[in-house]
C-alpha cells in the first residue's frame, strides 16, 4: 500500500513537473512516533501516529486498532490523507495512527485503558491546532470519547477540537455517520450529470453493507433518482434481483445482523466474490482493499466503479481498466465525505457551535461537488485519470501552501 500510495505521488509530480526536493517534501512525514502502550493486565502493544503532511492546516487522519497495524500501514494511510484533504480543499493536513492489536479480544475496561493510554502518550504532539486524530477501523465514538477525556485531563483543554469522531453529547457533529456513503453518492452524481447520464436508470451493485455501503444506498435516490440496487455482497453471499432491492428493507436486515447466504426475499444467491463479475452500470467497493487485481479485472462488466474502500482497485488492474474506458472514481474523492464532516465538526467545536443536518448536508454536497469538478475538468484538461487527476490536485495546494509558509 505504501509503494502503491509513493508511486502515486510520483505519476501527479511527474505531471507537474515538481523537483526531487519538492517530492521528497510531498513524500516524507514531518514526525513518525512509535512507542508500546502496556496494560494493567501484563499485555503490552505497539502503538503508532504519523504525521505526514500540515501545510494546509493541522494533521489529520484516524486511529485504527487492529492486529495487522504496523509503521508502513501507517505511513501509507497519512499520506493517503493528506491528498485526500487537499484534494477535496480542507484546510487540514494529513496523519493517521494505529495500534497493533485485536480489540475483540480485549473487554471493556482494556479498551478504555488502551484509548485513555493511546491519547496522554500523544498529549504533547497533537491538539485542536496540531493534530486532530478521528476514529478509523475497529475505533468508535466511544473511544474517542475516552481519548477525548484523557486528552483534556492531561492538557486543560476543553474545546473538545483535539479529537473528532465524538459523540454528540461530547461535541461531535451531526452527520458524520453517514457522512462517507453519502459523499460517495454526491462524488458519483456528480460525474453522471457531467456525462448527461444522471436522469436514465442505472443499476449498481455493492460490496460491503457495513456503514458505507448502507448509507450510500440509502442516500443514492436523492442524488440518482432511478438508480437501481440489483447485487449487494457482504463475506458470506452476494444476492442479486435485477428487478431492484428495497434499500431500506435490506438495511434493516443487515443491522439486525443477517447474513445473505440466509436471506430469504426474492434474490438469487451467489458466492461473495460473484458480485465483482456482475454486470452493471456502477460497481460500488465498499468492504475491503486490493479487492481488483490484474488477475480477476478482466471480469469486471461495470463502465463505473466507486472506490468507496481504502484501495479497493490495485494500480496495475487500475491502468488496465481505466485503459478498457472504464471510469473508476477513485478511494481520495469518493470516500472523503467522512473526513470532511470530521472537518465541519472541528470547526463547530472551535467556534463552540453546533450545526444542524440541514446545513451539514448542504455544506458536504458544495466540498463534494466543488472537489468533483475540479477533478473532472483536469482530468480531461490533461487527458489523465480522475486518479491521477486527484493527486495533481492536492499535490498542487500542498506545495502552494509549503512555500506560502516560507
Ligand atoms: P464496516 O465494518 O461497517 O462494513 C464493512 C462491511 O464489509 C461489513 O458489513 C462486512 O461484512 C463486509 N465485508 C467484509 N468482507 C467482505 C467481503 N469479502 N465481501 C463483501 N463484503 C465484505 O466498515 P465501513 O465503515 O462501512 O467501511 C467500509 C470501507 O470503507 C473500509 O475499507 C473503510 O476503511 C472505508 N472507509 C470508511 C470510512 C468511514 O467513514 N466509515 C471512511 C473512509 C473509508
Amino acid at each position: 500500500m505504501l509503494n502503491s500510495a509513493q508511486q502515486l505521488v510520483q505519476s501527479a509530480a511527474d505531471i507537474l513537473d515538481l523537483d526531487d526536493e519538492e517530492r521528497t517534501y510531498v513524500l516524507k512525514p514531518q514526525a513518525e512516533h512509535s512507542f508500546d502502550i502496556s496494560l494493567s493486565n501484563g499485555n503490552t502493544y505497539r502503538a503508532f501516529r504519523v504525521q505526514h503532511n500540515n501545510a494546509l492546516g493541522p494533521f489529520k487522519g484516524g486511529v485504527r486498532f487492529h492486529s495487522d497495524v504496523d509503521i508502513d500501514e501507517v505511513r501509507a494511510l497519512a499520506l493517503l490523507m493528506s491528498l485526500k484533504t487537499a484534494a477535496v480543499g480542507l484546510t487540514l493536513g494529513g496523519g493517521k495512527g494505529g495500534v497493533s492489536v485485536n480489540p475483540k479480544q480485549l473487554s471493556k475496561s482494556e479498551l478504555e485503558e488502551l484509548s485513555r493510554s493511546y491519547a496522554q502518550h500523544l498529549a504533547d504532539v497533537i491538539g485542536p491546532d496540531v493534530d486532530v486524530p478521528a476514529p478509523d477501523v475497529n475505533t468508535n465514538a466511544q473511544i474517542i470519547d475516552w481519548m477525548v477525556d484523557a486528552y483534556e485531563q492531561v492538557t486543560g483543554d476543553t474545546s473538545h477540537a483535539s479529537f473528532t469522531g465524538k459523540s454528540i453529547e461530547r461535541g461531535g457533529s451531526e452527520g458524520r455517520v453517514d457522512a462517507t456513503g453519502r459523499g460517495g453518492a454526491i462524488a458519483l452524481s456528480e460525474l453522471l450529470q457531467k456525462r448527461g447520464e444522471h436522469e436514465g436508470e442505472l443499476t449498481y451493485a455493492v460490496q460491503g453493507f457495513g456503514n458505507v455501503g448502507q448509507y450510500f444506498a440509502t442516500s443514492i435516490a436523492e442524488f440518482v433518482p432511478a438508480a437501481k440496487l440489483v447485487a449487494i455482497s457482504d463475506s458470506s453471499a452476494t444476492i442479486c434481483n435485477s428487478e431492484g432491492f428495497d434499500v431500506h428493507e435490506i438495511a434493516d436486515f443487515k443491522s439486525q445482523g443477517g447474513s445473505f447466504k440466509d436471506y430469504e426475499g426474492p434474490a438469487e444467491i451467489k458466492e461473495a466474490d460473484a458480485i465483482i463479475g456482475h454486470d452493471v452500470d456502477v460497481l460500488v467497493f465498499a468492504a475491503l482493499g486490493d479487492v481488483i487485481q490484474e488477475s480477476n479485472q478482466e471480469t469486471i462488466k461495470s463502465r463505473y466503479i466507486l472506490e468507496l474502500a481504502n484501495g479497493p482497485v490495485n494500480d496495475a488492474a487500475h491502468d488496465q481498466l481505466t485503459q478498457k474506458g472504464i471510469t473508476i472514481i477513485p478511494d481520495i474523492i469518493a470516500n472523503a465525505g467522512g473526513v470532511i464532516v470530521s472537518y465541519f465538526e472541528w470547526l463547530q467545536n472551535k467556534n463552540n457551535e453546533h450545526w444542524n443536518l440541514e446545513r451539514v448536508h448542504q455544506e458536504l454536497e458544495n466540498y463534494m461537488v466543488k472537489a468533483m469538478d475540479t477533478v473532472q475538468d483536469l482530468s480531461q484538461d490533461k487527458g489523465v485519470s480522475l486518479k491521477e487527476a486527484a493527486a495533481v490536485v492536492a499535490i498542487k495546494r500542498i506545495i502552494k501552501a509549503r512555500n506560502k509558509e516560507e
